[in-house]
């Protein structure tokens, strides 16, 4: 099965910039297994370039008077197949909380789109001891309520947040055993065996042959060097092989 490999440009690049990347990365990457998430504002370009295109938010209702937000319904409107939703900067930054998160995920699923749920631990909560407990409570927070046809259309992505932006990563064995926790905690609470798991934090062109070793993992969530095409590309070559 091939993986997928997501690109979250975050709040990174401006318009000269998305051009060169645009034209560096053109044709390489019309996968389906490929997904680009960039600010929202240049979506447009990465679709008239028939990228998949993902967005890094989506609001919980689909219309009103919400300053600054965009509705699930007017992103799958555009054609987005993807929506970043619990990513930890949206809950360290805007307080998101797991019941906000949970409210827009279903939201998201109404409206046909393809969720990426983003967990993770802090180092603190690590040294604590209490990764498992914060995954457990954020992924069946995130999930409640979801039917098992809405949870085909879930991804979770494991994102230590110690590792994302420090370059730091868990060892293969650590994202390993993880992902199969993860695995077991969604058939065990939603009673659904096949929830797929990417992993993000530092993912790089020089750690992406030595963490596609890892077995059970379904793709990865790449935040700074997706922001570089040439590494991006890198990294697709080698996740997709
Ligand atoms: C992210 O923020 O989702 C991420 C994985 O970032 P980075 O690859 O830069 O660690």
């Amino acid at each position: 099965m091939k993986k997928l490999v997501v690109g979250n440009l975050k709040m990174n690049l401006d318009l000269d910039q998305i051009a060169s990347y645009l034209e560096i990365i053109n044709e390489e990457v019309h996968s389906p297994h490929v997904v680009i998430c960039p600010t929202s504002i240049y979506i447009p370009y990465f679709l008239s370039h028939d990228y998949r295109v993902g967005i890094q938010n989506t609001f919980l209702a689909d219309e009103g008077a919400y300053t600054g937000e965009i509705s699930p319904k007017q992103a799958d409107s555009m054609g987005i197949a993807y929506t970043i939703l619990g990513h930890s900067e949206r809950r360290m930054y805007l307080k998101e909380t797991d019941d906000f998160i949970n409210k827009k995920i279903i939201a998201a699923l109404k409206n046909y789109m393809r969720v990426i749920v983003c967990v993770g631990e802090t180092l603190e909560e690590r040294k604590m001891l209490k990764t498992d407990r914060v995954i457990k409570r954020e992924i069946t927070n995130a999930l409640r309520g979801l039917t098992k046809e809405q949870l085909d259309n879930v991804v979770i992505a494991y994102e230590p947040i110690w590792a994302i932006g420090t370059n730091q990563t868990p060892t293969n064995k650590d994202i390993e055993d993880m992902i199969n926790y993860i695995k077991l905690l969604v058939e065990s609470y939603f009673n659904y065996p096949n929830i797929k798991v990417l992993y993000g934090g530092s993912v790089n062109e020089k750690n992406i042959t030595e963490l596609n070793k890892i077995k059970n993992l379904d793709g990865y969530l790449v935040g700074g060097a997706s922001t570089n095409p040439e590494k991006f590309l890198k990294i697709i070559e080698v996740a997709l092989s």
